[in-house]
């Protein structure tokens, strides 16, 4: 019945179909300009004069003004600028009138940015001054307390959009009252229409900016409440629309929409009771603790809206949770701002204080006034496969049965990669370079596949402070083992060598630190499948050190131009390289590589882009290309989630990548179309590809599901 389930209400929501119809028909019926005087015009006049008492009925606006905006940032916008405006009044005639622009630690953004703008733009002076939040996300009233004197504005959110936490707003009135402050208080309404009865013209509230598009309007369409006597200054000057607080001809088909919103929330009929909403949060907070044991959620029950879940999972991030929640068809958001390399932590979750792991690992899961039973069970149903998803993949201890990974994973942190080498046949696992925050991931992997740590290795490129905790969970000591046996290499030296089942483990010391050869049946140049060349060799740059530069010299003696090199940082996400691509990038090893012949080979391409397929373009190409290999890079625990995909799909995880790089350069006479859930790793996998001389790699820009749809 569903595909798609939407959970993310707090972002924005679908249009009631009734809210659909209310804008069809204000295009196509009712179109008139509700400032002509003719009968058309009067029409859509009526339209707007029912819409907007509607909208003080329901927000309780009493004597209060109703302005329609294009949706909140604007309503937050002409309510700063109204306060502050009239701050500049009070000043001008010397009355008092605060120095502190005071807004909620946790506010939306709008807020602090509006208030830094309008403060700059009418060169007022004031001192913006967050309030913070305790560890419940409430505001700190005693705080509120000492700065409410010299406040000229108070901004405090009526319910917050990560976390859906409630403010005492009675409470907040109480000290502006009690300590006789003449600031004036806008409250961001946003997340509370439909969900809280906010009662303003009972309240001090002076300003309450409102989004239509979060609850069911579409938008571009949005409210503020101006209390009956408080300032006001117009953003935009003109024809006098809105009553001369918002010039600029009215947006009918919003208004219309969003009158039917108004109408259905006044009516009572439409939308779930918050008892009715709380029974259904309930039963996906159990469902969440028992996909995800360990799971920790970082919003009070009590005290929240009962539509907004927010919460982290140990060991996991909140990219790789979005992903494989994405893959099970359910649309969620990450609770922090993870669109940099770095996953940010959420200011929110930072400013009540939650660990710094559960800041940056959130997800948020909301839904609407709208959501029905047949819902909520789909959705529990999509939870307990993700928890089995992840389980499945040895992410997380308690392991089901794992699809079992054979050879070379890459893990990162941020820009810094850590290497697992595990050796499916003999049982053996060996770690390179383990980042403190992996190690227990690295950890949960290797009892998953049941294999033995036989070595816990650094090259010393980078802090690998997980090292030592690792080791120990297995019960051995970190650095090269004792008992190594002793192997002949490509240049004919000698080195010390793990037997990993078939393959080889070689360790080559330099000043500079320690790089790894790994080869199968041995360690002849021809045979070197992977280097791990941690400090010696980074992408296209040479450490100056001159240990460094005679290091990659022997490096080049022991490899071939194919040897996938495994590096302990990925800045630019480019996986991994080999010499032939660094000979062709050009850069400060390319002199070093170019006195051995046999690395040297042209560029394949002579574009460094990847070709990209539109999802659209995709069931043409493959007809065309019987031979191409589609490739699903997303991680194991996303494809677990997802719909099976036909078997014609091959599945290398892009944590997989480098242990099949060899045998697709070897045997490029396929064409290689990488796909993931939105087209970013493909993309990624398929530059990496295409660097390291595969002469045929597309990917497809665009997401998972529309090609499994098209394979
Ligand atoms: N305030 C809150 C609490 C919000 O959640 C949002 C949207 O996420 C906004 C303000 C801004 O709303 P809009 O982007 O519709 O202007």
């Amino acid at each position: 019945m569903y595909t798609d389930l939407y959970l993310d209400a707090n972002a924005t929501s679908s249009v009631l179909p009734a809210a659909c119809e209310a804008a069809r028909q204000a295009m196509l019926d009712c179109y008139g300009n509700p400032s002509s005087t003719h009968a058309t015009g009067l029409q859509a006049r009526a339209l707007l004069d029912a819409t907007r008492a509607c909208a003080q009925r329901v927000l309780g606006a009493g004597e209060g003004q109703v302005v329609f905006t294009s949706g909140a940032t604007e309503s937050i916008g002409a309510a700063v600028l109204s306060a502050l405006v009239a701050v500049r009044e009070r000043r001008a005639r010397g009355e008092a009138s605060g120095k502190l622009l005071v807004y909620g630690a946790t506010e939306h953004k709008a807020v602090p940015e509006t208030l830094a703008h309008w403060n700059r733009l009418l060169g007022l002076d004031l001192e913006l001054v967050a309030l913070p939040v305790d560890a419940q996300g409430r505001h700190r009233l005693e705080i509120l307390r000492a700065l409410a004197p010299d406040a000229a504005l108070v901004c405090t959110m009526a319910a917050n959009n990560e976390t859906g936490v409630v403010s005492d707003l009675d409470g907040i009135e109480a000290v502006l009252q009690s300590s006789g402050s003449s600031a004036y208080w806008m409250v961001d309404s946003v997340q509370a229409l439909g969900k809280l009865d906010l009662r303003l013209a009972s309240r001090r509230i002076d300003y309450a900016p409102f989004s239509g598009h979060k609850l069911y309007a579409p938008k571009g369409i949005g409210m503020l409440y101006v209390r009956a006597g408080a300032p006001f200054t117009p953003l935009t000057a003109g024809g006098g629309q809105e009553g001369a607080m918002r010039a600029g001809t009215e947006n009918m088909p919003g208004i219309a929409a969003l009158g039917a919103v108004l109408a259905a929330l006044e009516a009572g009929d439409t939308f779930r009771s918050h008892a009715q909403m709380e029974a259904m949060r309930a039963r996906l907070a159990e469902a969440l603790r028992a996909a995800f044991p360990g799971i920790v959620f970082n919003m009070p029950f009590a005290g929240s809206l009962p539509t907004t879940l927010n919460f982290s999972v140990p060991g996991v991030s909140s990219q790789e949770l979005l992903n494989m929640f994405d893959a099970a068809g359910v649309r969620v958001s990450s609770g922090s701002a993870c669109s940099s390399a770095k996953a940010a932590p959420s200011y929110v979750l930072a400013a009540m204080d939650r660990p710094d792991w559960c800041a940056s690992a959130a997800v948020r899961m909301s839904f609407g006034p709208l959501a029905d039973a047949a819902f909520i069970d789909e959705a529990v149903a999509r939870i307990a496969r993700c928890g089995a998803a992840l389980r499945a993949s040895g992410l997380v201890p308690g392991a089901a049965p794992v699809r079992s990974c054979d050879g070379v994973l890459q893990l990162r942190q941020d820009q810094q990669v850590s290497w697992l080498l595990l050796d499916a046949a003999s049982g053996s696992a060996v770690a390179i370079d383990t980042q403190a925050a992996l190690a227990a991931r690295m950890e949960n992997l290797i009892r998953a596949h049941g294999c033995q740590l036989r070595a816990v290795l650094d090259t010393g490129a980078i802090a690998a402070s997980g090292s030592a905790a690792l080791a120990a969970a297995f019960g051995i000591a970190p650095g090269w083992p004792q008992d190594a046996a002793s192997v002949t290499l490509g240049d004919g030296s000698r080195a010390a060598a793990l037997q990993l089942g078939a393959r080889q483990l070689a360790r080559l010391s330099s000043a500079g630190g320690d790089s790894y050869l790994l080869g199968s049946p041995d360690l002849q140049a021809a045979h070197v499948s992977h280097a791990f060349t941690g400090a010696a060799a980074l992408p296209g740059q040479l450490n100056a050190e001159a240990c460094c530069a005679s290091a990659v010299a022997r490096l080049a003696r022991l490899v071939h131009r194919d040897t996938v090199l495994c590096r302990a940082e990925d800045p630019a996400h480019e996986l991994c390289s080999s010499p032939a691509a660094e000979y062709a990038r050009g850069g400060a090893l390319a002199p070093l590589l170019a006195a051995e012949p046999s690395l040297v080979r042209a560029p394949a391409a002579a574009s460094n882009d990847a070709q990209a397929l539109s999802p659209a373009e995709l069931a043409a190409f493959l007809a065309a290309h019987p031979q191409a290999q589609l490739i699903d890079v997303r991680e194991v625990f996303e494809q677990a989630a997802s719909a099976a995909a036909p078997a014609a799909v091959r599945s290398v995880p892009l944590t997989e990548l480098t242990a099949h790089a060899p045998q697709w350069l070897q045997d490029s006479a396929a064409p290689l179309v990488f796909f993931c859930r939105s087209g970013v790793r493909g993309a990624r996998a398929a530059a990496c590809l295409q660097r390291l001389g595969h002469p045929q790699v597309w990917y497809v820009a665009g997401p998972a599901d529309a090609v499994l749809a098209a394979a």
